[in-house]
Protein backbone atom coordinates (compact mmCIF):
# COMPACT_ATOMS: atom_id res chain seq x y z
CA UNK A 1 0.00 0.00 0.00
CA UNK A 2 1.44 3.57 -1.03
CA UNK A 3 0.40 6.65 0.65
CA UNK A 4 -2.07 7.75 -2.09
CA UNK A 5 -3.57 3.93 -2.60
CA UNK A 6 -6.30 2.78 -0.19
CA UNK A 7 -5.86 -0.71 -1.52
CA UNK A 8 -2.78 -2.91 -2.38
CA UNK A 9 -0.89 -1.65 -5.18
CA UNK A 10 -0.90 -5.10 -7.34
CA UNK A 11 -4.70 -5.26 -6.69
CA UNK A 12 -4.80 -1.87 -8.45
CA UNK A 13 -2.33 -2.82 -11.23
CA UNK A 14 -4.24 -5.53 -11.92
CA UNK A 15 -7.72 -3.88 -12.08
CA UNK A 16 -6.50 -1.38 -13.92
CA UNK A 17 -5.15 -3.99 -16.42
CA UNK A 18 -8.29 -5.57 -16.77
CA UNK A 19 -9.86 -2.34 -18.08
CA UNK A 20 -9.93 -1.49 -21.87
CA UNK A 21 -7.22 1.37 -23.37
CA UNK A 22 -8.93 4.61 -23.59
CA UNK A 23 -8.81 6.06 -27.01
CA UNK A 24 -9.24 9.16 -28.91
CA UNK A 25 -10.61 12.61 -26.61
CA UNK A 26 -11.00 10.56 -23.96
CA UNK A 27 -7.45 9.40 -23.61
CA UNK A 28 -6.25 12.88 -24.62
CA UNK A 29 -7.89 14.35 -21.99
CA UNK A 30 -6.16 11.54 -19.46
CA UNK A 31 -2.65 12.85 -20.85
CA UNK A 32 -3.69 16.53 -20.79
CA UNK A 33 -4.98 15.82 -16.53
CA UNK A 34 -1.23 13.57 -16.07
CA UNK A 35 0.64 16.29 -17.41
CA UNK A 36 -1.39 19.25 -15.77
CA UNK A 37 -1.76 17.51 -12.57
CA UNK A 38 -5.41 17.93 -12.71
CA UNK A 39 -7.38 15.71 -10.57
CA UNK A 40 -9.76 13.48 -13.22
CA UNK A 41 -11.91 10.71 -11.63
CA UNK A 42 -9.43 6.86 -11.12
CA UNK A 43 -10.12 4.54 -13.86
CA UNK A 44 -11.91 2.02 -11.89
CA UNK A 45 -13.97 4.78 -10.36
CA UNK A 46 -15.35 6.08 -13.26
CA UNK A 47 -15.96 2.71 -14.81
CA UNK A 48 -18.10 1.82 -12.17
CA UNK A 49 -20.41 5.18 -12.31
CA UNK A 50 -20.61 4.29 -16.35
CA UNK A 51 -21.74 0.93 -15.16
CA UNK A 52 -24.34 2.56 -12.79
CA UNK A 53 -25.31 4.66 -15.64
CA UNK A 54 -26.35 1.24 -17.88
CA UNK A 55 -27.51 -0.43 -15.39
CA UNK A 56 -30.01 2.11 -13.84
CA UNK A 57 -30.77 3.86 -17.10
CA UNK A 58 -29.60 7.03 -15.77
CA UNK A 59 -30.58 9.94 -18.18
CA UNK A 60 -30.21 13.18 -15.42
CA UNK A 61 -27.02 13.70 -13.95
CA UNK A 62 -25.80 16.49 -11.51
CA UNK A 63 -22.25 16.40 -11.13
CA UNK A 64 -20.30 18.42 -8.76
CA UNK A 65 -16.47 18.93 -9.13
CA UNK A 66 -16.22 19.25 -13.18
CA UNK A 67 -12.44 19.78 -13.36
CA UNK A 68 -11.77 19.65 -17.27
CA UNK A 69 -15.00 17.76 -17.85
CA UNK A 70 -13.45 14.53 -18.22
CA UNK A 71 -16.24 12.50 -15.91
CA UNK A 72 -19.05 14.32 -17.56
CA UNK A 73 -17.77 13.22 -21.00
CA UNK A 74 -17.64 9.64 -20.40
CA UNK A 75 -20.80 9.74 -18.19
CA UNK A 76 -22.55 11.38 -21.52
CA UNK A 77 -20.96 8.75 -23.38
CA UNK A 78 -22.00 6.19 -21.54
CA UNK A 79 -25.57 7.01 -22.26
CA UNK A 80 -26.57 10.21 -19.82
CA UNK A 81 -28.83 12.62 -21.81
CA UNK A 82 -28.12 15.74 -19.70
CA UNK A 83 -25.16 16.47 -17.39
CA UNK A 84 -25.59 19.92 -15.51
CA UNK A 85 -22.01 20.19 -14.11
CA UNK A 86 -20.31 23.30 -11.20
CA UNK A 87 -16.98 23.96 -11.49
CA UNK A 88 -15.79 26.92 -8.86
CA UNK A 89 -12.16 26.98 -10.90
CA UNK A 90 -12.30 29.52 -14.43
CA UNK A 91 -9.63 27.68 -16.12
CA UNK A 92 -10.52 24.10 -15.94
CA UNK A 93 -14.03 25.51 -16.96
CA UNK A 94 -12.96 27.04 -20.23
CA UNK A 95 -10.94 23.47 -20.45
CA UNK A 96 -14.08 21.64 -19.69
CA UNK A 97 -15.92 23.67 -22.33
CA UNK A 98 -13.10 23.21 -24.89
CA UNK A 99 -13.15 19.41 -24.22
CA UNK A 100 -17.18 19.44 -24.60
CA UNK A 101 -17.18 20.98 -27.54
CA UNK A 102 -14.56 19.05 -29.15
CA UNK A 103 -16.47 15.47 -27.87
CA UNK A 104 -19.66 16.92 -29.54
CA UNK A 105 -21.66 16.89 -26.37
CA UNK A 106 -22.64 20.60 -26.11
CA UNK A 107 -25.99 19.29 -26.27
CA UNK A 108 -25.88 17.05 -22.92
CA UNK A 109 -23.53 18.95 -20.68
CA UNK A 110 -24.47 22.28 -19.15
CA UNK A 111 -20.92 23.44 -17.34
CA UNK A 112 -22.01 25.97 -14.21
CA UNK A 113 -18.92 28.49 -13.46
CA UNK A 114 -19.26 29.19 -9.88
CA UNK A 115 -19.26 27.63 -6.31
CA UNK A 116 -21.16 24.92 -6.06
CA UNK A 117 -22.36 26.50 -2.83
CA UNK A 118 -23.98 29.82 -4.53
CA UNK A 119 -24.66 27.61 -7.91
CA UNK A 120 -26.93 24.96 -6.22
CA UNK A 121 -29.27 26.72 -4.87
CA UNK A 122 -30.04 28.08 -8.15
CA UNK A 123 -30.75 24.78 -9.58
CA UNK A 124 -33.80 22.83 -9.57
CA UNK A 125 -33.90 19.90 -11.61
CA UNK A 126 -34.38 16.61 -10.80
CA UNK A 127 -31.70 14.09 -11.10
CA UNK A 128 -31.25 10.39 -11.52
CA UNK A 129 -28.01 10.08 -10.09
CA UNK A 130 -25.82 13.04 -8.50
CA UNK A 131 -21.53 13.09 -8.18
CA UNK A 132 -20.00 14.79 -5.63
CA UNK A 133 -16.60 15.03 -6.29
CA UNK A 134 -15.24 18.79 -5.37
CA UNK A 135 -13.94 20.41 -2.14
CA UNK A 136 -13.80 17.53 0.00
CA UNK A 137 -14.67 19.25 3.41
CA UNK A 138 -17.92 20.66 1.91
CA UNK A 139 -19.52 17.38 1.08
CA UNK A 140 -22.23 18.13 3.78
CA UNK A 141 -22.75 21.46 1.99
CA UNK A 142 -23.68 19.88 -1.14
CA UNK A 143 -25.74 17.22 -0.02
CA UNK A 144 -28.43 19.06 1.33
CA UNK A 145 -29.19 20.25 -1.91
CA UNK A 146 -28.99 17.13 -3.86
CA UNK A 147 -31.20 15.26 -1.60
CA UNK A 148 -33.60 17.91 -2.98
CA UNK A 149 -33.31 17.23 -6.37
CA UNK A 150 -32.56 13.65 -6.28
CA UNK A 151 -35.07 11.54 -7.80
CA UNK A 152 -36.47 8.46 -5.32
CA UNK A 153 -35.01 5.51 -6.36
CA UNK A 154 -31.93 8.11 -7.26
CA UNK A 155 -27.97 7.43 -6.74
CA UNK A 156 -25.78 9.42 -4.67
CA UNK A 157 -22.32 8.68 -5.48
CA UNK A 158 -19.61 10.61 -3.37
CA UNK A 159 -15.86 10.28 -4.15
CA UNK A 160 -12.78 10.32 -2.47
CA UNK A 161 -14.17 9.03 0.87
CA UNK A 162 -12.03 7.66 2.22
CA UNK A 163 -9.66 9.95 1.38
CA UNK A 164 -6.52 8.34 1.15
CA UNK A 165 -7.36 6.09 3.95
CA UNK A 166 -7.28 8.91 6.08
CA UNK A 167 -11.12 8.56 7.00
CA UNK A 168 -10.47 5.32 8.07
CA UNK A 169 -7.45 5.38 10.33
CA UNK A 170 -5.71 7.81 12.88
CA UNK A 171 -2.86 6.41 11.88
CA UNK A 172 -2.79 7.66 8.28
CA UNK A 173 -3.96 11.44 9.30
CA UNK A 174 -1.67 14.22 7.82
CA UNK A 175 -2.27 17.31 10.56
CA UNK A 176 -3.18 19.74 8.02
CA UNK A 177 -6.03 17.63 6.74
CA UNK A 178 -7.29 16.90 9.86
CA UNK A 179 -10.56 19.26 9.65
CA UNK A 180 -11.38 17.45 6.31
CA UNK A 181 -10.62 14.00 7.62
CA UNK A 182 -13.59 14.97 10.90
CA UNK A 183 -15.88 16.15 8.23
CA UNK A 184 -15.72 13.28 5.71
CA UNK A 185 -16.24 10.89 8.53
CA UNK A 186 -18.88 12.96 9.93
CA UNK A 187 -20.64 12.85 6.60
CA UNK A 188 -19.53 8.83 6.02
CA UNK A 189 -21.59 8.27 9.45
CA UNK A 190 -24.41 10.77 8.03
CA UNK A 191 -25.31 9.12 5.15
CA UNK A 192 -24.91 5.54 6.63
CA UNK A 193 -27.85 6.57 8.80
CA UNK A 194 -30.04 8.67 6.86
CA UNK A 195 -33.73 7.75 6.86
CA UNK A 196 -33.69 8.23 2.89
CA UNK A 197 -30.51 6.53 2.32
CA UNK A 198 -29.21 3.02 1.78
CA UNK A 199 -25.51 3.45 1.62
CA UNK A 200 -22.72 1.48 1.08
CA UNK A 201 -18.82 2.23 1.14
CA UNK A 202 -16.63 1.42 -1.63
CA UNK A 203 -12.57 0.46 -1.39
CA UNK A 204 -12.43 1.71 -4.74
CA UNK A 205 -9.97 4.65 -6.12
CA UNK A 206 -10.06 6.75 -3.36
CA UNK A 207 -13.02 5.41 -2.08
CA UNK A 208 -16.80 5.85 -3.21
CA UNK A 209 -20.01 5.77 -1.23
CA UNK A 210 -23.05 4.80 -3.16
CA UNK A 211 -26.58 5.52 -1.94
CA UNK A 212 -29.82 5.14 -3.10
CA UNK A 213 -32.49 7.33 -2.39
CA UNK A 214 -34.72 4.69 -0.90
CA UNK A 215 -37.81 7.16 -0.25
CA UNK A 216 -38.91 10.49 0.21
N1 LIG B 1 -15.17 15.06 -11.55
C1 LIG B 1 -13.88 15.37 -12.16
C2 LIG B 1 -12.81 15.71 -11.15
C3 LIG B 1 -13.16 16.84 -10.23
S1 LIG B 1 -11.77 17.36 -9.27
C4 LIG B 1 -13.42 14.18 -12.97
O1 LIG B 1 -13.52 13.05 -12.48
O2 LIG B 1 -12.94 14.36 -14.10
C5 LIG B 1 -12.56 18.45 -8.17
C6 LIG B 1 -12.96 19.79 -8.80
O3 LIG B 1 -13.86 20.43 -7.89
C7 LIG B 1 -11.80 20.75 -9.00
O4 LIG B 1 -11.72 21.11 -10.36
C8 LIG B 1 -12.15 21.96 -8.14
O5 LIG B 1 -11.81 23.20 -8.72
C9 LIG B 1 -13.67 21.82 -8.01
N2 LIG B 1 -14.24 22.46 -6.81
C10 LIG B 1 -13.71 22.54 -5.56
N3 LIG B 1 -14.53 23.20 -4.74
C11 LIG B 1 -15.62 23.54 -5.46
C12 LIG B 1 -16.82 24.25 -5.18
N4 LIG B 1 -17.07 24.73 -3.94
N5 LIG B 1 -17.72 24.42 -6.16
C13 LIG B 1 -17.49 23.93 -7.40
N6 LIG B 1 -16.37 23.26 -7.74
C14 LIG B 1 -15.45 23.07 -6.79
MG1 LIG C 1 -12.64 12.42 -7.07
Amino acid sequence: MTEDNITFDYITRYIRRTLRQSDGIIAEMEEYAKENGVPISQPESIKMLELLIKIGNVKRILEIGTAIGYSAIRMAKAGAEHIDTIEINNDAAKVALRNIMAAELTDKIFVHQGDAKEVLPTLDGSYDLIFIDAAKGQYEEFFKHSMRMLKRGGILVSDNILYKGMTATDELVLHRKITIVKRLRKYVDMLCNHPQLETDILPLGDGVAISVKCCD
